[in-house]
């Protein structure tokens, strides 16, 4: 495995600002469909193969010529917590969000359903991966992530966002109990069951923490998890033991 064109996609920033470098991955052409870990997966704590994990994240540091060191992913565990890294190992358990201002260092989150969420500031210079569950949107994640990227120095004005692979709108059947987390302009109740829009959910909170409106890349519904899993994992079709997808970025320098 060593060319990446049909797993690599990119995953476009509004304004496509340079130096700026977003993917998701999906499964490849090899994969066989129904099997529940086959094609690329780089996330290690799913019951996949830990050889076969090994293989695909080899093949994604040879592709963009970094070290196996430089590829940086937390172990998620839909909590809100986001770490501020620059590469120096340490412990990323029960982290959900990841930011980074060094160049050149790969960082990524592990979905299946779920939303990842990319927040790039191309003029700081500095970009941080969520992973956005149902949970970790109530919870406030992206929000944190926010926040800290704030913190570190970002204007939230600045601030480009783009929804990696999860489910949409029509796929995500959630039930009562759900559905009353989230306001009602984000809920479908047309179905039998209420459907939840996790990414106008999502967009909405980023722009009351002042993010513009015209620097949320809408999420493109071809990516919906659900919807065609024979190009990305899907806890919904494929259950909660099977591989993720992987969405990550970095940004260009020395
Ligand atoms: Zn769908």
């Amino acid at each position: 495995m060593t060319d990446l064109s049909d797993i690599l996609r990119p995953l476009p920033l509004p304004g496509n600002p340079e130096g700026v470098h977003v993917y998701c991955t999906r499964r490849g052409p090899e994969a066989v469909i129904d099997a529940r870990y086959s094609g690329f997966n780089i996330c290690d704590y799913t019951g996949d193969a830990p050889g076969h994990i090994a293989e695909c994240r080899r093949a994604l540091c040879s592709h963009f010529d970094i070290p196996l060191s430089d590829l940086v992913l937390p172990r998620q565990t839909h909590s809100t917590e986001v770490a501020v890294t620059d590469g120096t190992p340490m412990n990323l358990h029960g982290v959900d969000g990841l930011i980074t201002s060094r160049p050149r260092l790969l960082i990524g989150v592990s979905t299946a359903d779920c939303v990842p969420v990319v927040l790039a500031d191309p003029v700081g210079r500095r970009i941080a991966v969520v992973h956005a569950g149902w949970r970790g949107a109530v919870g406030g994640i992206v929000e944190n992530a926010l926040a800290r990227m704030v913190s570190l120095g970002s204007d939230a004005g600045d601030i480009l966002v783009a929804f990696g692979p999860s489910i949409c709108r029509g796929c995500f059947e959630v039930g009562e109990e759900v559905a009353v987390r989230f306001p009602e302009f984000c809920v479908d109740r047309s179905l039998p069951k209420p459907h939840v829009d996790l990414h106008t959910f999502i967009a909405s909170h980023l722009q009351d923490c002042g993010v513009p409106v015209q620097n949320i890349a809408p999420f493109d519904p071809t990516l919906c998890t659900r919807c065609h899993p024979d190009q990305f994992f899907s806890a919904r079709a494929w259950g909660v033991a099977s591989g993720r997808v992987a969405t990550i970025a970095y940004l260009d320098g020395v």
